[in-house]
């Protein structure tokens, strides 16, 4: 009985970093908790400490997000759209445009299929909440980022669109923005140069995951006629997405 009254979650990019840490939290905070990645051996841990139950996912696939549709249960509450990151670092003059595709595909196709295939479940649950997992890259831009700041920027006019679009429906929708949060981002970004990833938050004091789940419990858990439409949240090392004040002793 009890559990059937625990409000249903589903979090994407369960597997590392900021989908990691909102799992832990919203697990603790009396949520069931669906969580979906492609590393089948790191969500199972995650499962075993949490409690959370683990969905293989590749949110770039249309049947792949079907697939994970229908193994959830019939009303669902809350929607963390986190699977994504970035590839690369280059130029538009030397861009590649795979890592553009791929980029295309997890933050921005991935999270509408994801809110497309859920919706259903979101409102027949009566007190739906959209959460997107957007950045500080979908307001401002850098050299070598266009490829991933025009994904973030995608993602919040699909965001803002879907505003729009479920105007009257009982599905609550947020965007959480975070600045630099030190998680394996830039591992991937580099393609697995551990080394050069760490440079990244050299000399200066990133954000964690469990700030940014932090951010999304608060929104979340504001009285269900309140709709949080954005957080934005930077290091106090970070003006803007290019200006990072880094200390002279740990340079
Ligand atoms: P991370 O540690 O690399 O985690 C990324 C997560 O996304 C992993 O669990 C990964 O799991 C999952 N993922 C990637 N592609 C996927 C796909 N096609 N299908 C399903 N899952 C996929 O990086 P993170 O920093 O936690 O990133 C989470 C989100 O925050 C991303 O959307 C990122 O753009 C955003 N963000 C990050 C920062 C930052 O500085 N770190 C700042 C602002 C926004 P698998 O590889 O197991 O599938």
């Amino acid at each position: 009985m009890e559990e059937k009254r625990r409000k249903v979650a589903v979090v994407t990019g369960a597997s590392s970093g900021i989908g990691e840490a909102i799992v832990r939290l919203l697990s603790q905070n009396g949520f069931h908790v669906y969580g979906g990645a492609r590393r089948k051996a790191r969500l199972e841990a995650l499962a075993r400490e949490t409690g959370m139950t683990p969905i293989l996912l590749d949110v770039r696939s249309p049947e792949s997000v079907m697939r994970c549709a229908e193994a959830l249960p019939s009303e669902v509450h809350l929607l963390v759209n986190n699977a994504g990151g970035a590839v690369g670092l280059d130029h538009v003059m030397d861009m590649d445009e795979s890592g553009w595709l791929d980029m295309y595909q997890s933050n921005v196709l991935g999270t509408a299929r994801m809110s497309r295939a859920l919706f259903p479940k979101l409102a027949g649950s009566g007190l739906g909440h959209l959460v997107n997992i957007g950045s500080v890259a979908g307001f401002e831009t850098y050299a070598g980022g266009a490829g991933y700041c025009a994904a973030k920027h995608a993602l919040r006019a699909v965001t803002e669109t879907l505003r729009l679009e479920w105007l009257g429906q009982p599905v609550r929708i947020t965007e959480i923005d975070p600045g630099m949060v030190e998680t394996e981002f830039s591992i991937v970004r580099f393609g697995g140069d551990v080394e050069r990833a760490k440079k990244v938050y050299e000399g200066m004091t990133p954000l964690t995951g469990a700030d940014v789940a932090e951010s999304v419990l608060w929104a979340v858990t504001r009285p269900p006629h309140v709709n949080v439409d954005a957080i934005l949240l930077r290091p106090l090392d970070q003006a803007r997405v290019d200006r990072v004040f880094r200390r002279a002793s740990e340079r």
